[in-house]
């Protein structure tokens, strides 16, 4: 079931109609009643002031005008301020006027009209450009077009293995450094899975712990920045990276961010709120702006792919080479679509027919079940399973002087002899995360370098994230491994 594709979002800004409507009411109320009653019993003094076209007309438009401009907070304390400002000054112009004479009701009106046009000019422009910023105690999700402040969002909450549910939470707030992005599209992969079945190894090392909100591989829209933030980054679509490092250690000075000790990882470790959420904060460095080329389906898979570009450039494979990829997921065919379009021999060990017959309709026809896997020379071999025995697989298959990639991870320790890792001199690489390789693999992506469409299987609502962690496919969905949930709401 795929939902229907909202039109784009920063496109239409809307007020939502509340204060501001109220503030306009009130002010069209106070100039009727303040006309009739001069009409009544003060025709002389005021008529000819309402009546003059400038004042009578242009004031009440100005301050409507102003009053009218989309708040960027509707109902926050500054919008209401500045609505009220410009209320005062029209009102006070008219009771200055009724209520005075001579030269104090001259310079009183001089005063307030001065006040008046700085008020309707400043009014709309600060209200654009805080609108533009974004910034703030601001949060925003869209809504078939529309953008509107909440305070509260809809997210997915993992309570404990297999309790998970949508609640309405508080929407986050971006803190110094952070934007805050309303989410397109977010990824489900296995490690979702195993926090949701509660054995996902952070869960028992104490990196993790429920509750916890999951969703780490995502692409959105920044709607707002918090402070030390640069505000071009408002209305950019962008994916970000999951590996938040300390930013200060020997590693991370290094460059290796996603090997922190102290690092979060975005709804994974250390308590960072996940992408399966309407709204997510997250630092503004960690993100990665994505062209229009790259939409919101292949922005979701800038995650998963920049492990498997990582995985295909260890296994170091051009024309000429032939590598053995094991474990047709997300990750493994991602690794061989990347291989492939390097120029090399792929072929693709499984063990489900299904993942195996999916494979073939890439293209990739040399796809074995491991009974079946012919005894050729494999310059590299990627291991993208979680099956214990095939890192020692991998080693036995590989050719002298080849390349050993691991990438998928089992439930226990997998045991390989390291003798025959120097006898046959062979690198074995491990891989993490995508980080290192993330914009590498938008620009992969941007330019069509590979084409992992057909991989996402299905993109539902945020409703039936539970489901589709239990393992469920959704009605109607492809053959390809992965599923897609969009958070946003249904528009209407
Ligand atoms: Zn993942
Ligand atoms: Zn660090």
């Amino acid at each position: 079931m795929t939902q229907p594709e909202p039109t784009s979002p920063w496109s239409a800004t809307t007020n939502t109609p509340g204060w501001d409507a109220l503030f306009l009411a009130l002010l069209v109320c106070a100039v009727l009643i303040i006309n009739s009653f001069a009409e009544a019993t003060l025709p002389n003094l005021v008529q000819d002031e309402l009546r003059h076209p400038l004042l009578g007309a242009l004031l009440p438009a100005l301050g409507a005008a102003a009053m009218g401009t989309p708040s960027p907070r509707p109902g926050d304390p500054l919008g209401l301020f500045l609505n009220a400002t410009t209320l005062g000054l029209l009102l006070g112009y008219f009771v200055v006027d009724l209520g005075l004479n001579g030269r104090v009701r001259r310079r009183g009106k001089w005063l307030l009209l001065v006040g008046i046009l700085l008020t309707t000019v400043f009014l709309p422009t600060g209200k654009l450009i805080l609108l533009r910023q974004g910034s703030g105690p601001a949060s925003y999700t869209h809504d078939g077009g529309v953008i509107q402040r909440l305070t509260t969002m809809r997210a997915f909450v993992l309570d404990g293995p297999g309790l998970g549910a949508v609640r309405e939470v508080p929407a986050p707030e971006p803190a110094p450094g952070e934007a805050l992005v309303a989410v397109e599209r977010v990824g489900v992969c296995g490690t979702d899975a195993e926090l949701f079945s509660g054995h996902m190894a952070y869960l028992h090392q104490g990196h993790a712990s429920f509750p916890l909100r999951p969703g780490h591989e995502w692409c959105g829209r920044v709607t707002g920045v918090g402070p030390g933030v640069d505000p071009a980054w408002v209305g950019r679509r962008v994916m970000g990276d999951t590996m938040l490092g300390c930013g200060t250690c020997h590693r991370c000075r290094r460059g290796r961010q996603h090997v922190c000790e102290r690092r979060t990882e975005v709804g994974v470790r250390g308590g960072r709120h996940g992408a399966l959420a309407e709204l997510i904060a997250v630092p503004a460095g960690s993100l990665h702006a994505l062209p229009d080329t790259v939409d919101p389906l292949l922005g979701a898979l800038v995650e998963p792919a920049g492990n498997a570009l990582r995985a295909a450039r260890a296994a170091d494979a051009g024309p000429d080479d032939r590598v053995l990829v094991a474990g047709p997921g997300t990750i493994g065919l991602l690794t061989a679509l990347f291989l492939r379009a390097g120029g090399a021999e792929v072929h693709l060990v499984g063990v489900t027919a299904a993942s195996l017959a999916f494979a073939r309709s890439l293209g990739f026809d040399r796809t074995w079940e491991p009974a079946t896997l012919p005894a050729l020379a494999f310059d590299a071999v990627v291991d993208a399973t979680n099956a214990a025995d095939l890192p020692a697989l991998a080693l036995d298959r590989v050719e002298p002087g080849g390349r050993v990639v691991l990438i998928g991870l089992a439930g226990q320790p997998s045991g390989i002899d390291t003798r025959t890792l120097a006898f046959k001199d062979v690198t074995a690489v491990g891989i993490l995360s995508a980080s290192p390789a993330l914009a590498d693999t938008v620009r992969a992506l941007a330019d069509g370098v590979i084409d992992p469409r057909p991989l996402v299987a299905a993109t539902v609502g945020l409703d039936q994230t539970a489901a589709v962690l239990r393992g469920e496919r959704p009605a109607g969905a492809g053959p390809g491994p992965k599923i897609h949930i969009d958070p946003r709401r249904a528009p209407g």
